[in-house]
Order: structure tokens, then C-alpha cells, then sequence
């Protein structure tokens, strides 16, 4: 009994460590996100590693991945995500294998978990995207200063545990500092407070991601903080989402990049990231830039400048989940009121839900259309500018579409830009933009994410009113290796990790 136990042992172990097969990925068309034109080109993949690119060989025992003539690139690395909820539920990570994406990037907006959660998350629960975080300002105050009373700067001391906290933060891999400024639980905060964090996340090596202080009325000012905050540090910054959603900048796109770049020529290293839609998805209290909630010349300055009331959705209100999936206008409407009248109604009843339901989060949210098409598609082109999707599996269609979407509509449809350059925004520029290594290209000693797609039938399909219906056109999708969607279908294989800052940068003094 006990030798016939061994040999079965034995043949157990001998089959799952049976030679690894190599894959070769042939007969495609290889864009390999440094932006050069595409190329013929076969790809050799050992374990989670691709080893090999040019004319390769089929070798005995080779598992081949036969690519039909399509496109192979990186997979997609998306800088501004809040995917994570979704992937608590969806470990198969559909939103985003679906439209290329292999990597995404959480802690945004001054949000997020500490790396330790995050570690513990995904040491018990693998999902089939990686992902990488920035530590969050806001969540450092939430921690220090307490959620009440966050409409303050933060105190000496407060600041000093701030700051060594996030220096806990960046020994454990985050890749620097993200601020929310815009939002209530960061936007009473000094200057000289984010500075100071901002110091600490430079001195590891780190960077500075920031939703800027205003994206409307004050965007210039806000533009100008995030510059000096990559002047005084040193270290690259980043505007995630960069939009003009106020009606009187609408088409100064170029003024602002033309700032951007006069940053760049004084030796401030200042990108973006962008999604593709002229509209965002927030709370109904950011129309209120002044934070004056009740004040009637307020909610008609948001209703006249900051969005259009007939193209701006309600996507959740707790309070009356009948209004879900209206514009604002339409609501205006029914209640035989002006819109302004309507968004002060709206906002007042959801903070009186909100006083009532202390535990619930997310009470209410408007997916608010207040960009223009020609100042996206001039954010998305600007040469330091990568896509991000901003999404997460609510009800704006960014979540399930952003990559897709640029690929076909902005790339094949509008020829906004070449192929290449799209994927390089979507890969290599990504990954320097974030400090991450060995992602974001095809090359030998790189991970293996890639995506293969079909560059002539790529497209989003998610809308406003179908938020997740997935995209066309992506065919397989790899991460570390491992093939985890295919045929519109997961694979069911969860080969996500935790994607770290290199441990190589070590704090400098
Ligand atoms: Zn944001």
C-alpha cells in the first residue's frame, strides 16, 4: 500500500511540474508600446516572462497561439482606476480584461486602502488584473484628524503622524502621494500640508497624483498648485482625469496645455491622464465649488456653467431610486421646477438621508456632461497625457469602455492618432509615467501582460443606459503569463499580483 502510494505521489508531482511549455504567440501583427510602427514579429513566453520577440522558431513542445493576423501589444495599464469594489465581487475582473486592461491603479482621489490591506486582500484573493496603488491623502486625514472634522488644515502634529505614515506607505511598495483636493475631506487642507506629504513620498522616489483643487472655476489656480508642488519637490506630478468642465473654458484645451508645457521646458516633470467622455460621474455637491449647498445662486451657476441639466444623468439617489437613470432637467420637470431649484432639493434631501443612514456610503451620484468633444480629444492627444478609464462598475460606461473606446473612436474612427501612439499611451508611457518596471512593453525579460485585439472591430459598447456591456474586439487577454479572458469570455484563471514601486529606490537622507 504504501509504494503504490509513493508512485501515485510521484506522478503527481511529475505532472504538475512537467515541463513548462513555452507559448509561442505567432502570426500577428506586434505593436510593442514604445510607439514605433507596428511590425511582424513572434513572441515567446516562458511562465510569467516573455523571453523572446522577432522571428522565432517554432521549438518541440512549443503550445502555440495562433493570432490570426491581429494586433499583439502590452496589455493596458489603466492610471486612474476604482475598479477594486467591482473586483471584491468579480475576482474575473470582466470590467477591465474585457477592454485590454492588465494593470490598474487604485488610491485615487486621496482615497484608498493602506498597503498592508491591500497586501492581505490579494494574498487570499487573486484576481485576474494586477494592481498597484497610490497611498491617499484624505485617507491619511480620515485616519489622524477623524472623519468629522475634516473641514480644517491639518495641525502640526497631525501633520507629523501624516507623514510618517506615509512613510510606512512607501516602504511597502505605494507608489506615492494621491490628493482629491476638490473633495470635502481635502479641500479646507493647506498647501504647505500637501507639500509636506508630498516631501515624503519624493524622498523615496515616489510621485504626485493629484485630482486638482478645481476643474472649473478655479482650474487655473489649481493648475497652478500642482506645478509648484513638482517645483518645490522635484518629482514627477501627475493631473489625473484633466477635463475643462466649466462652460467659459470650454475650447481653451490648448491654453491650458500650452501652460503644461511651459512646466515642462522649466524642468517640472507635469503629465495627465484622460478618459474619453464629456461627461464625469460624481457627486451632485461638486457642482457647488464654493461648498454653499443651499445658496440659490450657486445651484444656478452650476446648472448655467458647470453642466448641462438635460444631459446630466441622476446614476444613484438613494433617497428616491425612482429618479435613477433621469437627467436633471427631466426631473426639473416633473417637479415643475427650474433645474436649479431641482439640484437644491436633490442635494438637501441627500444630506438629510445621509443623517439618517450614518453607515451608508455612495447615498448619491450624477453622471454630469459638461466637456467638450474637441477639448477631450485635445487632452487625449497631448503627448504626455496616457488614457486612464476612471471607472469602476457603476453607472458610467468609462468602467466597461474607455480603452475600447479610444481605440475605435478616436483612433480608427476620428484618426485622432495612429494606432501606436494610442497603445503607447495605453502602455509604455503609462508605465514611466508611474515608475512601474518591467511592464508595459513587449520585450524580452518584461511580464507577460499583453492583449491581442482586432484593431479593425474594436470598439466600446457600454452606455449611459447599458453601463456594462463589454467592448468588441479584444480577443485574448494575458496577465503574468496566463491567459485569463478569451473569445469575450473570462477564463476563470486569476493571475493578478500586487505591482509594487521598486524596492530598489531607497529613500534618499
Ligand atoms: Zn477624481
Amino acid at each position: 500500500m504504501y509504494a503504490r502510494f509513493v508512485i501515485i505521489l510521484c506522478f503527481t508531482c511529475i505532472s504538475s511540474v512537467s515541463w513548462a511549455k513555452d507559448i509561442l504567440i505567432t502570426n500577428i501583427r506586434l505593436i510593442d508600446g514604445t510607439g514605433t510602427p507596428v511590425r511582424i514579429a513572434s513572441v515567446r513566453l516562458r511562465g510569467d516572462r516573455i523571453i523572446a520577440v522577432g522571428a522565432l522558431k517554432v521549438m518541440p513542445g512549443d503550445s502555440i497561439v495562433d493570432g490570426r493576423g491581429q494586433v499583439l501589444a502590452p496589455g493596458f495599464i489603466d492610471s486612474h482606476s476604482h475598479h477594486l469594489g467591482y473586483l471584491r465581487r468579480n475576482p474575473d475582473a470582466l470590467a477591465t480584461a474585457s477592454q485590454g486592461i492588465t494593470t490598474i491603479v487604485i488610491g485615487q482621489d486621496g482615497d484608498g486602502l493602506p498597503m498592508d490591506s491591500l497586501q492581505a486582500l490579494l494574498s487570499g484573493n487573486r484576481f485576474a488584473v494586477n494592481i498597484a496603488s497610490y497611498t491617499g491623502h484624505t485617507m491619511l486625514r480620515s485616519e489622524v484628524m477623524s472623519d468629522d472634522d475634516l473641514n480644517r488644515p491639518a495641525t502640526d502634529v497631525e501633520l507629523a503622524k501624516m507623514r510618517t505614515m506615509l512613510s510606512k506607505e512607501m516602504t511597502r511598495g505605494s507608489l506615492g502621494l494621491s490628493t482629491g483636493l476638490e473633495y470635502e475631506g481635502a479641500f479646507y487642507s493647506s498647501r504647505l500640508e500637501v507639500v509636506s506629504l508630498a516631501r515624503v513620498a519624493a524622498e523615496f522616489g515616489g510621485r504626485y497624483i493629484s485630482h486638482i483643487r478645481s476643474e472649473d472655476l478655479k482650474m487655473d489656480e489649481a493648475v497652478e498648485e500642482i506645478i509648484e508642488i513638482g517645483r518645490l519637490t522635484g518629482m514627477p506630478v501627475k493631473i489625473s482625469h484633466i477635463k475643462l468642465a466649466a462652460r467659459d473654458d470650454w475650447g481653451q484645451a490648448p491654453r491650458v496645455i500650452a501652460r503644461l508645457e511651459r512646466a515642462r521646458a522649466e524642468g517640472i516633470d507635469i503629465t495627465a491622464d484622460a478618459y474619453p467622455y464629456t461627461f464625469w460621474n460624481s457627486t451632485l455637491r461638486v457642482l457647488f465649488p464654493d461648498r454653499r449647498y443651499s445658496d440659490t445662486a450657486s445651484a444656478r451657476l452650476a446648472v448655467e456653467k458647470l453642466c448641462d441639466p438635460d444631459s446630466s444623468m441622476l446614476v444613484r439617489y438613494l433617497p428616491e431610486p425612482a429618479w435613477e437613470g433621469r437627467m436633471l432637467g427631466e426631473i426639473a420637470r416633473i417637479r415643475r421646477e427650474s433645474p436649479a431649484q431641482t439640484l437644491l432639493h436633490l442635494v438637501a434631501r441627500a444630506a438629510e438621508y445621509e443623517r439618517t443612514h450614518p453607515d451608508v456610503d455612495g447615498v448619491e451620484a450624477i453622471a454630469g456632461k459638461s466637456m467638450t468633444a474637441g477639448d477631450v480629444a485635445a487632452f487625449l492627444a497631448w503627448p504626455h497625457t496616457n488614457i486612464c478609464s476612471d471607472g469602476n462598475a457603476g453607472r458610467h460606461p468609462r468602467g466597461f469602455g474607455s480603452f475600447t473606446r479610444v481605440l475605435g473612436r478616436q483612433v480608427r474612427e476620428s484618426k485622432l492618432m495612429s494606432l501606436e501612439k494610442a497603445v503607447h499611451k495605453m502602455t509604455g508611457l503609462t508605465a514611466r509615467h508611474l515608475g512601474i518596471r518591467d511592464r508595459g512593453l513587449i520585450r524580452p525579460g518584461y511580464l507577460a501582460d499583453l492583449v491581442l485585439f482586432d484593431p479593425d472591430r474594436v470598439i466600446d459598447r457600454a452606455t449611459l443606459e447599458d453601463s456594462h456591456a463589454l467592448s468588441d474586439g479584444i480577443i485574448s487577454v494575458w496577465v503574468n503569463g496566463k491567459r485569463v479572458y478569451d473569445a469575450g469570455r473570462s477564463t476563470g484563471i486569476r493571475s493578478g499580483r500586487l505591482v509594487t514601486r521598486p524596492v530598489s529606490v531607497l529613500k534618499k537622507h
